[in-house]
Formats: structure tokens, C-alpha cells, sequence
């Protein structure tokens, strides 16, 4: 078996030297265990922020301790009646090839109907966030102009394709290459999209949402978010989700330094955690599902092989080499 473990905490951007790589004996199932063998793991912008010893919504992780996240894999090995050998399932002891927990830790997953990589991703974390976000939090409505940025990624990706099979008037995308943004608006059908890195935000979100937005759905903070408060419209709806744009910053960020206009604006900005919403899990997969399995809510993976190279696709996807979900198959 082998094992990722933090190795020491970054002061700003991470580098490969805050991994270890660790071989180690596959373990056994105790009593009321499962033993399984990992085949997806996600690596998350959040993993980054658990990195550091700085108090947060996730406690951080332990230097010298094999890290954690989500995984998809096979039981090899279980105690308990209710998982059995074979059987799919989803958890949270990613970063490692083999994983012993407690069965009730697991859920199962049907790994017959969508490729199990889907479960971290569209079907997953990601998507539900996406989800959660547009319709709970932002309180989309039909109609709306919607602005969402890190729009090439997992999350981003999903919030401007749902809201325009929900009949948003506009969406428009942010992100951060010439490729990205042909594949926001040729394949996934944003109405506009920019890169930016090409200009100003401000001018570039005023050029594509001249009439304004209703809703900004927020991955990556500083700069964008600034844009979003001049261009929102009254009484525009903000989820923000995350600030990417800061998580390596030793600074604390040069914007927004318009938050007047949320007076006068009456701007709802509310932030958010997928893991409040789990309520909605049942709904989201039962409508989102179809429209995966029909084609008509697209998802990309970017998918880097060998869990030894998990520690690179994770500082790869914190510098954009990712389109759509960064998984590592192992
Ligand atoms: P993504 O798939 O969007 O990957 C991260 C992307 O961020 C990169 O591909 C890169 O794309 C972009 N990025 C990196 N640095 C910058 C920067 N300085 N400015 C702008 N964009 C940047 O990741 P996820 O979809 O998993 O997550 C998206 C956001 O959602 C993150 O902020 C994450 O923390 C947050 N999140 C929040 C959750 C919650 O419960 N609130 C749950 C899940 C995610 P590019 O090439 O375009 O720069």
C-alpha cells in the first residue's frame, strides 16, 4: 500500500517538498470495518487551506499524517453485513491506495449506471456545491444574468450549464486560457466568456454582461468579486463558494474595494457549505443524473494517473492545468 502524507506546512504557494510518498502494509478490517481499494482520489482547492495550522471549517491536517479527502473504490475486505466485498463505494480516506474505516463511514454507489470517477465529481462533491449554490443559495430564477468565475472547472462548469437549462436570460464565464474560454462557449454553451488574464475583470464582465448580473456565483474572489459588486444589478444574489485567487496569498487581498455599493445596491452576499446541503443530495442526483446520462449537462475530468503523482496534480490544479474535475486514478 502507499500513502501521502503532509509533510510539512506551505507559507504561501505549496511545493512537491510539503509531501511524503510513504510505502506501507496494506491493513486489515477490524471489527466493523471495511477494507477498500481506492480508485479515484479527488485532490480540492480546499486541501489547501487544510495545509496550513490556521483555524477554518475543516480542521487541518497533521504534519507527518497521511492526508485525507474524497475517494471512490472497491471493497476488498468488509466485517459487517451491510457492505460487502465488490461493492462501490464512496469516502473521505482518500490520499491513499488502500483505506480501512468504518463501514458506516462509506457510502455505496451504483458503479453500473455512470463511470465511478463521476461520483467525486458531477454526481459528487462538485456538483452538489454547484447545485446547492445556484439554486439554494443564489436563488437563481429563471430569467437571471448569471455571472460565475473558475467557470472552466468542476464547480464553475456546472453552475453556468444549470443555469441555462434553467432559462437564465445570460450566463456568462471566467477563466484563465484562450482554451478554456472556446470550451465555455462552444461546448458548454455560456453566452460569453473571458480570460482573466487578458485585462481588467471589470471592463472585460462589463463588455459581456453590459445589462448588468442578477447573480454571481463565486469560486475565486479578490479582483472578480469587485468586478461582480460594479456590474451586479439591484438587488443582485452572490453564493459565495470559494476565493481561490487567495488561498496561497501571504497578504491579506488588495480587493473588493467597492463594498459601498452593497448598500445601495441591496446586495444579498451569502456564503455557503456544500456540507450544509446534503438535504438537497437526494433531489440533485435525481434530476442531475439524467441530465449526465442524456448528454445534456456535460462534464470533463482531467485525470492524472498513479497516486504518486497526486501531490503534483493537486499544486497542477491550484495553477489551472485543470479542465473541469482533477482526479488521480490509481
Ligand atoms: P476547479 O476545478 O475550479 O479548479 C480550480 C481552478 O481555479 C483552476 O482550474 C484555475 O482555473 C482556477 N484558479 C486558480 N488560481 C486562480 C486565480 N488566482 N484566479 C482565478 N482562478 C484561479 O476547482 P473546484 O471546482 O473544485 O472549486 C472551485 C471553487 O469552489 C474553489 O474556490 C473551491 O474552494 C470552492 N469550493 C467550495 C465548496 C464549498 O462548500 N463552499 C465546495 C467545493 C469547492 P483557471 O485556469 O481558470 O485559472
Amino acid at each position: 500500500a502507499t500513502e501521502i502524507r503532509l509533510a510539512s506546512r506551505p507559507t504561501g504557494r505549496p511545493t512537491p517538498d510539503n509531501f511524503s510518498i510513504v510505502d506501507t502494509e496494506v491493513p486489515d478490517a477490524g471489527p466493523g470495518e471495511v477494507l477498500v481499494r481506492n480508485q479515484f482520489i479527488s485532490v480540492d482547492p480546499y486541501m489547501r487551506g487544510r495545509m496550513s495550522a490556521a483555524k477554518s471549517y475543516v480542521a487541518p491536517f497533521e504534519v507527518g499524517k497521511v492526508m485525507q479527502g474524497g475517494a471512490v473504490g472497491e471493497v476488498l475486505e468488509s466485517t459487517v453485513d451491510s457492505v460487502r466485498p465488490g461493492d462501490t463505494v464512496v469516502h473521505q480516506y482518500g490520499w491513499r491506495s488502500h483505506a480501512v474505516l468504518a463501514a458506516d463511514k462509506v457510502s455505496k454507489v451504483d458503479p453500473g449506471v455512470v463511470p465511478v470517477s463521476t461520483y467525486l465529481g458531477v454526481l459528487g462533491m462538485t456538483g452538489l456545491t454547484a447545485y446547492a449554490g445556484l439554486l439554494d443559495v443564489a436563488k437563481f430564477q429563471a430569467g437571471d444574468v448569471v455571472f460565475v468565475s473558475g467557470a472552466a472547472g468542476a464547480v464553475g462548469s456546472m453552475v453556468g450549464q444549470l443555469a441555462k437549462l434553467k432559462g437564465a436570460s445570460r450566463v456568462v464565464g471566467s477563466a484563465g486560457s484562450t482554451e478554456k474560454v472556446k470550451h465555455l462557449t462552444d461546448d458548454l454553451g455560456f453566452d460569453a466568456a473571458f480570460n482573466y488574464k487578458d485585462g481588467p475583470v471589470a471592463e472585460q464582465l462589463e463588455a459581456a454582461a453590459p445589462d448588468g448580473i442578477d447573480v454571481y456565483f463565486d469560486n475565486v474572489g479578490g479582483e472578480h468579486l469587485e468586478a461582480a459588486i460594479a456590474q451586479a444589478n439591484l438587488h443582485a444574489r452572490f453564493a459565495i463558494c470559494g476565493m481561490i485567487s487567495i488561498y496561497n496569498a501571504t497578504e491579506p487581498p488588495a480587493a473588493p474595494r467597492n463594498m459601498m455599493q452593497i448598500v445601495g445596491k441591496r446586495l444579498t452576499i451569502r456564503g455557503f457549505l456544500v456540507g450544509d446541503h446534503y438535504d438537497l443530495h437526494g433531489q440533485f442526483v435525481s434530476e442531475v443524473a439524467p441530465l449526465v446520462r442524456d448528454g445534456k449537462l456535460r462534464y470533463e475530468e482531467t485525470v492524472v494517473e498513479g497516486l504518486r503523482n497526486a501531490p503534483q496534480a493537486f499544486l497542477d490544479l491550484l495553477d489551472g492545468a485543470n479542465t473541469g474535475k482533477m482526479l488521480v486514478k490509481l
